[in-house]
Order: C-alpha cells, then sequence, then structure tokens
C-alpha cells in the first residue's frame, strides 16, 4: 500500500512517514501544495493524509482538482483545532475523513487503516483466505493459526493482494503500489518476492494468471 502525505511542517512530515513506514505502508512526501497536487494527480495512491494549510496552493484547492480530474484514492485532511469550518469544506471538497491537530499518531494510523480497508471493501482487518489470516492492523500473518515470519517486503506485497482478493493484480499495478517514486522499478522482483510467499505458504495462495497478473482467490481451493 502506498501513501502519499502532504504537510509543510517538516518535523510532521518526517513524523508522519516514519510512522506510516513502521507501520508497513510505503510513503512519498510533499511539503506544498504543488507538489503534492502534481504526486496525487500523476501516481497512483492508496490513500493521502492532506494537509489544509500549505504553501503554493491550499490542501483544499489541491483535493478540489484531484476531485475533478476524478482522482478518487482516500483522502484524510488534517485540519487546524478550533477551525470546524475547515472540517466541513474539506469534507464537501471531497475528503473522506479528518484529523484535528494537534492528533495522536495512531489516530491517524487508525483512520489511514480504515480508508485503504473500506477503498477495499473490506469491513475488518483480519482478511482470511482459507487457513491465512492477515492482520492488517498489528501487521501479521497467520498460517493455520501459526504466525509467519515475513520481510516488510513480502508482507506489502501479500497485504495488497489480499485487499484485492478475488482480483487479477498486474505486475505493474503491484510495482506502483508497493514501492516508492525513487525506487528503481524493476517488475522482475515482484516475481521473486512471489515465490518466497509461496514457499511459506504453499502454492495455492497465489494464482499466476498467464500474461496478466496474479491473484489471490475469494476462498482458497
Ligand atoms: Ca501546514
Amino acid at each position: 500500500m502506498r501513501i502519499l502525505v502532504v504537510e509543510d511542517d517538516l518535523d510532521l512530515n518526517r513524523q508522519l512517514c516514519q510512522a506510516l513506514e513502521e507501520a508497513g505502508y510505503v510513503v512519498d512526501k510533499a511539503f506544498d501544495g504543488e507538489e503534492g497536487h502534481f504526486l496525487g494527480d500523476t501516481e497512483p495512491y492508496d490513500a493521502v493524509v492532506l494537509d489544509i494549510g500549505l504553501p503554493q496552493m491550499d490542501g483544499l484547492s489541491v483535493l478540489e482538482r484531484w476531485r475533478r480530474s476524478n482522482r478518487n484514492m482516500p483522502v484524510l485532511i488534517l485540519t487546524a483545532r478550533d477551525r470546524w469550518s475547515d472540517k466541513v469544506a474539506g469534507i464537501d471538497a471531497g475528503a473522506d475523513d479528518y484529523v484535528a491537530k494537534p492528533f495522536h499518531m495512531e489516530e491517524v494510523l487508525a483512520r489511514v487503516r480504515a480508508l485503504v480497508r473500506r477503498a477495499a471493501g473490506l469491513a475488518s482487518n483480519e482478511i482470511v483466505i482459507g487457513d491465512v489470516v492477515l492482520d492488517v492492523r498489528a501487521g501479521k500473518v497467520t498460517l493455520a493459526g501459526q504466525a509467519v515470519k515475513l520481510t516488510s517486503h513480502e508482507f506489502r506485497l501479500l497485504s495488497y493482494l489480499m485487499h484485492h482478493k478475488g482480483r487479477i493484480v498486474s505486475r505493474t499495478e503491484l510495482v506502483e503500489h508497493l514501492y516508492d517514486q525513487d525506487f528503481d522499478r524493476d517488475s522482475n522482483t515482484i516475481e521473486v518476492f512471489i515465490g518466497r510467499l509461496r514457499k511459506k505458504f504453499g502454492g495455492n495462495l497465489i494464482e499466476t494468471v498467464r500474461g496478466l497478473g496474479y491473484r489471490v482467490q475469494e476462498e482458497n481451493a
């Protein structure tokens, strides 16, 4: 899952990126509205954390522009504590949720998890496929009740496929959602990680759909 953070406060930007990365997301960052708007307009994100008070272009304008050009990714806005009107304007501009500053990082993480989950049509933080259970909140996976040790790359890959269970996901889509913008994107590495996941979970969990990509079935047959 790839997240964009748009926040001009350097410290806060760094804290948000760090917390999201520790939670297993890949994070791109922007420090003003123009840069943020550009990234959100050109790169695919699974969610965006967008500050309202930004230089160059304010957060509401960024959001309105995205929505006008049909950029539909979930957006969590950060508002000043006593500016209730920002919350209303933000939601009217197309925000999916908001957090008022100052906030606890855990709240931002929980709201981002919920946005990503809802965008995938999931009601729970646990995604179950046969005897494989992925706990999004804890960042852990079990197979038949036993914890499976995964690297962060393996976890991200499995999490993305399980969030989109039943759908064929192309290698290009995986590369776009699993690596940040600075990563040297070689889609062959995806195959390597798929191989490692198959070693850990058996060959049936992830199906290769020739020429199209990979699929995790709703029910692991
Ligand atoms: Ca700001």
